[in-house]
C-alpha cells in the first residue's frame, strides 16, 4: 500500500520530544507531516486500559487522522524523564509494546502499521524492536 504523506504520533504532551519524533518519522518513513495526538503519559494510559474515557477520546482522534489524512502509520511513543509516567525505560518500553497490542485490537480502518518509539535523553527518537514484524529488512535501531 502506498504510504500516505501523513503519519500519526500518539505521544505525551511533552514539548521536548516532538521534534525528535517528527525527524525520525520523516527520515525513516518518508512522511511529510505528523498528526499529533497527545495525552500526558499516553503509553501508560493505553497499557493500563483503565481510563476508558481518555482511551475513547484517543480512538476518536486516531479515526480522524486516518479519515482526514489517510494516515497509515501510527507511532506510539514513550520517553525519557516523563513527568506523567515516571517509570524506568524498560517499563516504558513494555507499556509501548502493550499499547501497540491494544491499538491492533481496535482494528483501525485501513489496517495502519503501528510502531513503537523511545525518545532518549538527547531527545532523539529510536525504533523499539519487536514492534515492527512487518518491516523485514529494516534493522532495529539500538535504544
Ligand atoms: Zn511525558
Amino acid at each position: 500500500m502506498a504510504r500516505s504523506i501523513f503519519a500519526t504520533s500518539l505521544c505525551c504532551i511533552d514539548g521536548r520530544i516532538q521534534i525528535g519524533i517528527h525527524d525520525f518519522l520523516r527520515k525513516n518513513y518518508g512522511v511529510h507531516y505528523i498528526d499529533t495526538i497527545t495525552e500526558p503519559g499516553v503509553n501508560k494510559i493505553l497499557a493500563e486500559m483503565e481510563d476508558v474515557f481518555t482511551i475513547n477520546s484517543l480512538y476518536q482522534k486516531l479515526l480522524a487522522s486516518i479519515a482526514f489524512h489517510q494516515s497509515n502509520l501510527i507511532a506510539v511513543v514513550g520517553h525519557y524523564d516523563c513527568i506523567a509516567n515516571p517509570v524506568n525505560k524498560e517499563l516504558h518500553i513494555q507499556q509501548v509494546l502493550k499499547s501497540i497490542e491494544i491499538l491492533k485490537k481496535m482494528q483501525l480502518p485501513g489496517n495502519p502499521e503501528i510502531i513503537g518509539l523511545w525518545v532518549n535523553e538527547n531527545w532523539e527518537a529510536t525504533l523499539i524492536p519487536n514492534s515492527f514484524e512487518e518491516e523485514q529488512g529494516k534493522e532495529p535501531l539500538s535504544i
